[in-house]
């Protein structure tokens, strides 16, 4: 990494490129100049702005960044991106109490606005507000980052600044708004090795208002939950929360009638992890706050109750357990239910309402058409298993965007301040999207999720490269167009039709005999050509795909059955044939080819009347949202703010130099400060920067401009000719005065020593 350090002998010649130097820890060094890079003056330091720096080099931002968190100062910008690097620890009355949400305005701190408050998540929020008022264009706030880098709380944060400029008397629609989020991460969060309370989907949150700016409505929409977590978990990690918060929270009569136990390791799918219980976390008062949030956006007792009956299902499944039925004459291997899962079997079925010799018949055994005839075959118990747990995993993920869907349906905006719509609503939308991952090994998750993040990658550079060219075109600057790496191949390798990654897992998916390995070959063979595809050397299974923010290998181990999210019709029928209304509902949303899209006021019955048809593989869908969330941000004004986590302990006050830059460059920061380098990155007003260097001048120079020097150009001129700026160093705009990088540092430290 990076060490700060002063320049003792001076590398002389070309032929003697190396530079001696005594670090700040007080030893001395001899380096290559390749490695040295120069240092901001102090009166730079801890800028609130990145690209106030006059060196925009890796070291200078790492350094800046530190500094302001080692003060508590969190958020810094990086022109007009946030960066929010997580504290791990409570600032809540110094960083975010009710007088830093009044400095920040209730949207009418004049015209400079976001430009003059110092960085914050308020001041993007506001921004935000401020723009959507002044412009009544829609904006959208894109939080993005790694897992516990802080996305979900930087999303909260700017939601409750949004209530609060919006709201009316904190009642209405503006409390229902926020207890989105306790739901939400009930049913959607678990502890993971990187985050305790880490969210297992995306959320895009729409917030509408009114032409007075107050809150009409709002409507979430949520993107690839994770669905393997229900019936598993890794060492060290849990399942979603809501199974741990009924377990410790349920009463008396929920426990006698849901049967449910207080240890959450009675249940199987619980139990692959021996972590219990989260540090800080209450899981039964959490119970308590859940079933309030979900009263509070108009579930009725009835309906919170269906709710964790269906949780107690899924659970209760997990505990149906199967062996070889042993006393079958032909000794074929056919499943039978253990007698340990026997009652576990009565219990889910009885909670799920449907009938439990259906319900086993359907488990352990397979109805295949044929020739107008129908014969039925016997499943092992492995293939058993596997069909237990697509159901369990089903009902769970359906009942996630039936709670969506309800949720979206009391924040419709028809349901809100019916009073409050003068004017069509406009909306600011947050959205809260997984960051960059790589693994160990990476499976179609981490594909679906890289994917997503090449595409906002995409978004994000096409919107900083057209602010940036606007700025000069705005100031007449000669802008001969800056090249900048465009990530386009690796978006077509995984999404081209018909020889993309989605594609071929897609056609290989619709082949009964395909498998994993079939789909690794198919690949191989298709996409040998493709600068951004490669093959694993040593493992076929293997693939590797070229990232903006890396290479990631992906094992195939998998992909077939995650794409194909099937369950088999015979599971689907006994849910149907469910006596709960519920139930039959969950399935079918299952059923529904457009299950995940869980829409505005109505989603549901939406979902419902498509139900039946084919059903979209999880890629073809993933591929579908993402491709309707980027023509959204591309119709909105958008805001960026990218979460940085500082140390992987979790803990405050440890900033980890090799950990952030990694994030500074999955994130795009180092983009950004690439595209101001690469141009001009400093700039001033003009008169600014006469002022600020004017009396450096000897008077001899300064003279002929007189005291008031109004003829600001010349003057500037000047100015820049003393201190050797060389010509193409510098343009001048309309009002501004335009620098390249590193021009500045040298005039500052030149003004420190006057
Ligand atoms: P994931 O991708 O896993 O969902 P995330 O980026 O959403 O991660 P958060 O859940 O928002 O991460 O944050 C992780 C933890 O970091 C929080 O539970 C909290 O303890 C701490 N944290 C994040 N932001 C802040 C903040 N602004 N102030 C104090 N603590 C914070
Ligand atoms: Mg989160």
């Amino acid at each position: 990494m990076y060490e700060e350090a002063t320049v003792t002998t001076l590398a002389s010649t070309p032929t003697k490129r190396r530079t001696t130097v005594k670090t700040s820890s007080g030893s001395t060094l001899v380096v290559p100049a390749r490695d040295l890079f120069p240092a901001n003056p102090p009166i730079l330091e801890a800028a609130d702005d990145l690209t106030k720096l006059s060196y925009l080099n890796e070291p200078s931002i790492l350094h800046d960044l530190r500094l302001r968190y080692a003060s508590d100062d969190v958020y810094t910008r990086a022109g007009p991106v946030l960066i929010a690097v997580n504290p791990f620890k409570r600032l809540h009355g110094t960083l975010y109490g009710p007088d830093v949400m009044r400095a920040h305005g209730h949207g009418a701190s004049g015209a400079s606005g976001a430009a003059a408050t110092p960085p914050h998540v308020y001041a993007t929020a506001a921004a935000a507000y401020r723009d959507m008022m002044a412009s009544k264009k829609n904006q959208a706030v894109v939080v993005s980052g790694e897992s516990g880098a802080g996305k979900t709380e930087t999303t909260k944060i700017a939601m409750r600044y949004l209530a609060s400029v919006g709201g009316g008397d904190g009642g209405g629609i503006e409390r229902r708004v926020l207890q989105t989020n306790p739901i939400l991460e009930a049913f959607g969060n678990a502890k993971t090795l990187r985050n305790d309370n880490s969210s297992r989907f995306g959320k895009l949150i729409d917030i509408a208002f009114d032409g007075a700016g107050k809150i009409k409505g709002a409507s979430v929409r949520t993107y690839l939950l994770e669905k393997s977590r229900v019936t598993h978990q890794a060492e060290g990690e849990r399942g979603y929360h809501v199974f741990y918060q009924l377990c410790a929270g349920a009463s008396a009569a929920e426990r006698e009638a849901w049967g449910v136990p207080e240890a959450p390791g009675f249940f199987s799918y619980l139990s692959s992890s021996s972590v219990v219980a989260v540090a800080g976390v209450d899981d039964a008062k959490a119970y308590l706050e859940t079933k309030r949030a979900l009263a509070e956006v108009g579930a009725s007792e009835d309906e919170i109750s269906e709710i964790f009956k269906t949780v107690a299902a899924v659970l209760w499944l997990g505990n149906v357990h199967f062996d070889e039925d042993a006393t079958r004459a032909d000794g074929a291997a056919a499943a039978a239910v253990t007698a340990a899962g026997a009652p576990a079997l009565a219990t889910a079925a009885k909670l799920l309402g449907v009938d439990a010799n259906l319900l086993e018949r359907a488990l352990t055994t397979r109805k295949i058409h044929a020739g107008g005839e129908s014969i039925v075959s016997v499943l092992n118990a492995a293939s058993a298993c596997e069909g237990r747990d697509a159901l369990a995993k089903a009902i769970f993920a359906a009942l996630f965007d039936s709670i969506v869907a309800s949720v979206n349906e009391a924040l419709g905006s028809s349901g809100g301040d019916r009073g409050g719509g003068r004017a069509a609503a406009t909306s600011v939308s947050i959205l809260d999207i997984y960051g960059f991952e790589y693994f160990q090994k990476n499976s179609f998750e981490q594909l679906c999720i890289n994917y997503a993040n090449e595409r906002l990658q995409q978004q994000f550079n096409k919107h900083m490269f057209k602010l940036e060219q606007e700025e000069y075109e705005r100031e007449g600057i000669d802008w001969t167009k800056v090249d900048f790496e465009d990530n386009q191949a690796c978006v077509d390798v995984i999404e081209r039709r018909p020889m993309g990654i989605l594609s071929l897992l897609d056609e290989q998916c619709a082949f009964p005999k395909a498998t994993d390995d079939t789909f690794a070959q198919k690949m191989a063979t298709e996409l040998s050509s493709d600068a951004k595809y490669a093959r694993d050397k040593r493992n076929e299974r293997v693939f590797k795909v070229s990232h903006y923010a890396g290479e990631v290998s992906y094992d195939v181990d998998g992909f077939l059955d995650k794409n194909r999210d099937a369950i088999h019709p015979d599971l689907m029928s006994a849910l149907m044939a469910s006596s709960e209304d519920f139930v039959c509902t969950l399935a079918e949303l299952m059923t529904s080819a457009k299950a995940a899209e869980t829409d505005r006021a109505g989603g549901l019955r939406a979902a419902r009347a498509k139900g039946g048809a084919g059903k979209e593989s999880v890629g073809a869908r993933f591929k579908t949202q993402l491709s309707a969330l980027v023509a959204k941000l591309d119709a909105c004004a958008p805001h960026f703010i990218r979460c940085v986590k500082p140390n992987s302990a979790l803990a405050p006050s440890r900033f980890d130099d090799a950990l952030v830059l990694n994030q500074l460059r999955c994130c795009g920061v180092l983009d950004v400060v690439r595209i101001a380098r690469q141009g001009y990155p400093t700039r001033y007003a003009q008169r600014d920067f006469a002022e600020r260097f004017g009396f450096l001048l000897p008077s001899a120079a300064r003279a002929p401009f007189g005291d008031a020097a109004t003829d600001i150009v010349p003057f500037c001129h000047a100015i820049l000719q003393h201190f050797d700026v060389k010509d193409a160093s510098y343009q001048f705009g309309k009002t501004k005065l335009f620098l390249r990088a590193g021009q500045i540092g040298m005039m500052e430290d030149q003004r420190a020593r006057k």
